[in-house]
């Protein structure tokens, strides 16, 4: 069989905050149905090591790792293959995976250096127990040295390839942090690991590793253009024959309309069965009567995910029948302005700020249409639970926004295609638009029962991309 080590921050079902941790979680079981044997390198992050319970074994020490002592504990959590970087001086702390309450940990950039270097080293010399990877596979900029510390430590056979989740996070760090993060000083050229005068780990992957994915194929095109790439265009321009695009699945035992736990059961066939979500959801957001769609938005209140549009276009949206329930927190002035719109029209409008995985199914399973206007996308995972549950996805047409939803265009319509709402450019008037046709589709039962369903059968799982994967890895194989 096949080893490779993945090498990340977060992971399902130990540690979330963004898709990331869903696709690093689901990775190895896909990849195993393609012959691939995965392991997940992450950080112990406090109370982790001990959910190995009795698998745990020490598979890997370093004497001075960054300012301190540091072992790996692999064993199994949940299924899952884990390898935990125990290392007290840089992940024994309160908070979160990256900071607390008061911001980010001023160290980070040791932190996931720190991350990369044990993962190069495990990859070059091999565990306690004897395995040895093929391909390390680095997930954004908090692994983005290991491909570096594999291509400029002793000679390896090992491949490296690095994914890019989202291009806005870089790892940006001083010049001057270099030596301390074991960097050959001959390396930080505009050609290497140099980034506009600093130092950023992801460039430092770009630059490095034998391959580059990111997660949809439009996303992968709109990297290497000045409006998406964030500064990193013309690097990925210069690697565009290593650069590949492989759409996220989803977890479909987790997300799936027959069998979801906290929601009343229906299918495509039983689609009549949806309308009681639908009412418990308006009772539980309480709700008055209205006539067109439910849209339900589950997000991080960000720019990104173009949540500063969506107040302009509430009032014709609501006046022509529509309702609007969120959920979701992040950038305080967002939230307020979604609060305002609530206070404003509480029959018709309704916000939770907040984080909850019980009442995201529920809105899910309720709505008759997901909304994610994104600026950009790099895939999206709601509008593939939207499309899952029967639940209309209304996309800005970027990313894997475009990837995954077949816009209902006259031709999609006749040819019986569409799954949901694209639109383009990302602005208000662009939402506005599509909320438009939101509200006429919906009332034209035929074309809307029709798109549900061709949702509901879109294939959403892994099997397809997982072998995308597995067909790199060979790929990288000497
Ligand atoms: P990103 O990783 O950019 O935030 P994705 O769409 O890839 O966006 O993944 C977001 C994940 O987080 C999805 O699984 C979504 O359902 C979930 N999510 C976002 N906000 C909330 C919330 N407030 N409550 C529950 N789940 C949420």
């Amino acid at each position: 069989m096949h080893r490779v080590l993945s090498v990340a921050s977060e992971c399902v079902p130990l540690l979330k905050t963004g898709g990331l941790a869903d696709v690093v979680g689901a990775l190895p079981k896909a990849l195993a149905d393609h012959g691939w044997d995965m392991r997940v390198l992450l950080p112990a992050y406090p109370g982790l090591a001990t959910r190995l319970g009795k698998t745990a074994k020490a598979l890997w020490t370093g004497k001075e790792l960054f300012g301190g002592p540091a072992k790996v504990l692999g064993g199994t959590i949940e299924g899952l293959d884990v390898l935990l970087l125990d290392a007290p001086h840089l992940y024994d702390r309160p908070g979160g995976p990256y900071g607390d309450a008061t911001g980010d940990h001023a160290d980070n950039d040791i932190r996931f250096a720190a991350l990369s270097w044990a993962a190069a080293d495990m990859a070059r010399m091999g565990l306690g127990d004897g395995w040895k990877p093929h391909v390390l596979h680095a997930h954004d900029w908090q692994a983005g040295f290991a491909p570096a510390y594999l291509r400029y430590g002793p000679e390896t056979d090992v491949k490296s390839l690095i994914t890019i989740h989202n291009i806005a996070f870089q790892g940006n760090t001083g010049a001057e942090r270099m030596k301390a993060l074991r960097l050959p000083a001959e390396q930080f050229t505009p050609d290497g690991l140099e980034y506009y005068g600093h130092l950023s780990s992801l460039k430092a992957a770009l630059v490095t590793a034998d391959a580059i994915t990111t997660v949809s194929p439009t996303y992968a095109r709109e990297l290497m253009r000045e409006d998406f790439g964030m500064g990193m265009q013309g690097v990925l321009a210069q690697r565009a024959g290593t650069v590949h695009g492989i759409l996220n699945g989803i977890d479909t035992d987790l997300w799936s309309p027959e069998a979801d736990p906290a929601i009343h059961a229906y299918s495509a066939r039983k689609l009549g069965d949806k309308k009681k979500n639908r009412a418990a959801l308006i009772d539980e957001f309480g709700l008055g009567y209205f006539e067109g769609p439910l849209a339900v938005l589950i997000s991080r209140l960000t720019t990104q995910k173009g949540i500063d549009l969506i107040p302009e276009t509430l009032s014709e949206f609501t006046w022509r029948g529509g309702a609007l329930l969120v959920l979701g927190s992040g950038d305080p002035a967002l939230e307020r302005a979604m609060l305002r719109e609530a206070d404003l029209n509480p029959s018709r409008i309704a916000v939770r700020i907040g984080y909850d995985e019980a009442l995201s199914h529920r809105m899910f399973a309720g709505g008759d249409a997901v909304l994610v206007p994104s600026r950009f996308e790099p895939c999206g995972l709601t509008q593939m639970y939207g499309l899952r549950y029967g639940t209309v996805p209304v996309v800005a047409a970027t990313g894997g926004l475009n990837d995954t939803v077949i816009d209902a265009t006259p031709a999609a319509l006749a040819a019986g295609a569409a799954t949901g709402i694209a639109f383009h450019p990302t602005d208000g008037l662009g939402l506005a638009q599509a909320l438009r046709r939101l509200v006429d589709l919906y009332a034209d039962k035929k074309i809307w029962t029709r798109m549900q369903r061709n949702g509901m059968k879109a294939p959403l799982d892994w099997a397809q991309s997982s072998g995308k994967y597995a067909a790199l890895y060979e790929t990288l194989m000497p």
